[in-house]
């Protein structure tokens, strides 16, 4: 690794979870070095801002310069403040975590961060540029313990005037629906992410998790099949949402439910998609069913993370 007299520069990566922390140091041609999995620090922002700087901490070794550290976390992320506030599974409320001006009290290098939907979304497009150069944009969507999407417009995250941009799994989905986190009531994240369809699977009698639903699905149960069709339904119009919205280049599909479900999931949403597109040549003039895609098994949450230190440099 370093040559004697020359210190090899390095940038770190970090994915906070909210159970599990990945990090990752990577070398100039964004080769991993070393990586690490902890168990994420919880309970307010000393105790995130602690496990944060010991997580980098463990990672750095003698002989190598630290060029820069980006940070995907969850919550609302004000990248020009270098905070986080809203990450409600961190233990993180309306008092914001100064993480870049704690990272900035310890390290010698610069810090960035970004909520961990929109890290994990520029960590999908450093991992399909490395095939289509000609890649501009993309939308990355979780679907897991919440639901939304990271944007990639020409390259660079869009984050838009407040930090809400890809926000959609806040979108009116069902007006009768169920109570969302946010206040309002049927978002797409209450009838669709993880514990909504696990909510349903206990509403129906059964076994209450997403892995217990999709074993139902494989063996053609009617009341499972029934559920992940309706979520679908609503998942298929946020995707036809996105596109009108942007136009991007891909869809990314992932996330904890992706995870699990993945052959039925994605097959169920291009049949939506297929669906949708046979009602209309304006609508198949989209081609969505093509345009989405599963993504890809590399650990983007903290790919994406070290690719802020490159992405906010050439700013
Ligand atoms: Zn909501």
């Amino acid at each position: 690794m370093s040559q004697a007299m020359e210190l090899s520069g390095v940038v770190i990566g970090v994915d906070v979870g909210g159970t599990k922390t990945h990090a990752a140091s990577f070398d100039e041609h964004f080769n991993v070095i070393s990586d690490l999995k902890v168990s994420t620090l919880t309970g307010g922002v000393d105790q995130v801002g602690t496990g944060i700087i010991n997580t980098i901490a463990t990672l750095q070794s003698e002989g190598q310069q630290l060029k820069g550290v980006g940070i995907g976390l969850p919550g609302i992320v004000d990248g020009s403040a270098g905070s986080v506030r809203h990450a409600f599974n961190l233990g993180i409320g309306d008092d914001a975590l100064d993480i870049v001006s704690r990272l900035n009290a310890t390290l010698r290098a610069p810090c960035w961060i970004a909520n961990d939907v929109d890290a994990a979304a520029l960590g999908v497009y450093e991992i399909l540029r490395r095939d289509d150069c000609g890649l501009r944009d993309l939308a990355y969507l979780n679907i897991g313990t919440g639901v939304g999407a990271g944007v990639i417009l020409d390259g660079r995250i869009y984050r838009g005037q407040n930090g809400f941009a890809g926000e959609i799994g806040h979108l009116l989905a069902d007006p009768d629906g169920p109570q969302c986190a946010c206040g309002l009531q049927g978002c797409l994240e209450a009838v669709a992410s993880g514990p909504a369809l696990a909510r349903q699977w206990l509403a129906s009698g059964r076994h209450s998790s997403v892995e217990a639903l999709f074993a139902a699905v494989g063996r053609g149960d009617d009341k499972a099949t029934l559920i992940l069709r309706r979520a679908v339904e609503h998942l298929t119009r946020a995707i036809h949402t996105l596109a009108l919205t942007f136009d991007i280049d891909r869809i990314v599909i992932g996330g904890g439910v992706a995870d699990v479900g993945t052959s039925l999931l994605m097959g169920a949403l291009r049949r939506g998609l297929r669906r949708l597109q046979s009602r209309s040549p304006y609508t198949r003039a989209l081609n969505l069913a093509d345009r989405i895609m599963l993504k890809p098994p590399e650990p983007v949450g903290v790919i994406g993370a070290a690719a802020l230190t490159r992405w906010s440099r050439s700013e």
